[in-house]
């Protein structure tokens, strides 16, 4: 088993290693007060302690957070006696599968930084096909708790406080080579647990790795395997597939291989025939063209309702279409039907509703902005979008400007311009009725009392002229509008 310091790296064989390892040393100098602080805990107590799984290869790529994960031969009861005393909070929701988390505030680069921590017993799992569920049982080796991992990748460890690198399945070859690849023969990984065939695919996605072909081959050989995996773990796998850096990528991998037509039927449904007399764009295509594009108009990092909106707002094209007499093709409702089609995917799933309505709704509102040609629609309709769109205004304005994937420039530019028109509609409508809004300090009532007079024209002059001053200076407050309304009707009479 090679095992390699990481503060005296061997010279690396590749350019790419020499980069890696770099990067590998300043994150885990980054980490290494809290990590080494607790490994001195756990070498006191006579057991093991290393960094483990995703923290190395994040730490590797440069890209580590303050999640740590750990794995150590000691069992999770002797784990709560170590980190309870020293962690700032402490969980064990997971413990029967041999995990204990916890938080502890550390010094970082940035100041002090709070780092979340997993620390996970050495396993050697076995699993229970019926169940569904991985059958824990503990190790007594890191090579046995490295085995069972997913890819090499995510089995490479960094053994604490000496920081020994541990890596028998030459991970860090395959991240230099940036593949997924399993420990053991996909075949038996992929029957062991099959949500690992979606965790390929996320990792694609989120990483931009390639996938090694005899992993492809095993995910499209068993595909069907997926439907043991129970649908809260597939979401979860799907979630961050779809808010990796590269979707595309995650998303074509579950098409091509199959395991889209067992979780998101309606993705791979999207690649309709074309034909030579009825010519329509493609839709699978056009959909992964447009989450590309919706993702590039975030503005606060991922957003995972405007994702799913994007990759499922054309769901209900295959079901809707009809060939014309005369020719044409056309999706009559599909936003309707794509917006049933949504939630009832999207609750197979597990969802939270939450989710699913807010989904569901801008599929539905998502072509509302194609009857409005360049500027035909009335001030009531232009209100009632934003009415519908509610909360979802922001992201309906996203993904309708993401829908246009023509190759003709002027088309395009047409489209949106005729949008930036209908923002600027809603801009100035919206202050419009701000403005209308506005109220002078006083009242009729309140005016008619204060000077003694009865109603009639004058009272309205009074009240006009409390709302320019109104609008001129803001809130007066009523001491102040009770004087400038005297000092007025004085210098009138
Ligand atoms: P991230 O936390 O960024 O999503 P990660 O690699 O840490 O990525 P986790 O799901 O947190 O992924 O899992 C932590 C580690 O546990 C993985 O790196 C991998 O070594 C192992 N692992 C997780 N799930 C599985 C699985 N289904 N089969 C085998 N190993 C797994
Ligand atoms: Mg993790």
């Amino acid at each position: 088993m090679p095992k390699a310091n990481v503060d005296t790296p061997t010279p690396p064989s590749a350019p790419e290693l020499s980069h890696v390892q770099r990067s590998a040393v300043s994150e885990l100098l980054r980490v290494s007060p809290v990590a080494d602080d607790l490994a001195r805990r756990f070498e006191e107590a006579g057991f093991r302690l290393a960094l483990v799984g995703g923290s190395v290869r994040d730490a590797l790529l440069g890209r580590l957070g303050n999640d740590l994960d750990f794995t150590t031969d000691a069992r999770p009861e002797a784990v709560l006696r170590i980190v309870r005393p020293w962690a700032d909070a402490v969980w064990d929701v997971g413990i029967a599968f041999g995990t204990v988390g916890c938080r502890k505030a550390a010094a970082g680069d940035g100041g002090r930084q709070d780092f979340q921590i997993e620390i996970t017993t050495y396993r050697s799992e076995a699993y229970d096909r019926a169940s569904r569920k991985p059958e824990v049982r503990y190790g007594d080796t890191i090579e046995e708790d490295l085995v069972r991992r997913d890819f090499t990748v995510n089995a490479m460890a960094v053994a604490l406080p000496r920081k020994e690198f541990v890596d028998p399945h030459h991970g860090l070859e395959d991240l230099a080579e940036r593949v997924l690849r399993t420990p053991g023969t996909p075949e038996q990984s992929f029957s062991d647990d099959p949500l690992r065939m979606m965790r390929a695919a996320r990792f694609a996605a989120q990483l931009g790795f390639e996938v090694a072909p005899e992993v492809v081959a095993a995910m499209t050989a068993m595909a069907d395997r997926i439907g043991i995996v129970s649908a809260e773990r597939v979401r979860d796998e799907l979630n961050k597939l779809i808010l990796g850096a590269h979707p595309r990528r995650g998303l074509q991998l579950l098409v091509d291989t199959g395991l889209a037509a067992h979780v998101l039927p309606e993705l791979p449904a999207l690649i309709l025939e074309r034909d030579e007399h009825h010519r329509h764009k493609d839709v699978y295509e056009h959909t992964l063209t447009v989450l590309e594009q919706a993702i590039a108009l975030e503005e606060d990092g991922p957003d995972l309702v405007l994702r799913l909106a994007a990759l499922l707002h054309d769901i209900g094209k295959p079901r809707t279409r009809r060939f014309e007499k005369d020719g044409r093709v056309s999706f009559h409702h599909h936003e309707v039907v794509g917006a049933k089609m949504t939630t009832a995917r999207m609750r197979k799933l597990k969802y939270p509703n939450e989710q699913i309505k807010e989904v569901a709704r801008l599929v539905e509102l998502h072509l509302r902005f194609h009857g409005y040609g360049t500027g035909e629609w009335t001030d009531s309709a232009v209100r009632r979008y934003v009415r519908d769109a509610g909360p979802l205004l922001d992201r309906l304005h996203k993904l309708t400007r993401s829908d246009c994937t023509t190759r003709n420039k002027r088309k395009a530019l047409a489209l949106s311009r005729a949008y930036d028109g209908l923002e600027e509609r809603i801009a100035s409508l919206k202050q419009q009725e701000e403005l209308d809004a506005i109220r002078p300090d006083l009242d009729g009532n309140e005016i008619m009392e204060i000077l003694g007079i009865p109603p009639g024209p004058e009272v309205g002059t009074a009240y006009r002229h409390l709302l320019e001053l109104r609008l001129e200076k803001g809130p007066l407050g009523r001491k102040a509008a009770v004087a400038e309304l005297k000092d007025w009707w004085a210098a009138r009479s």
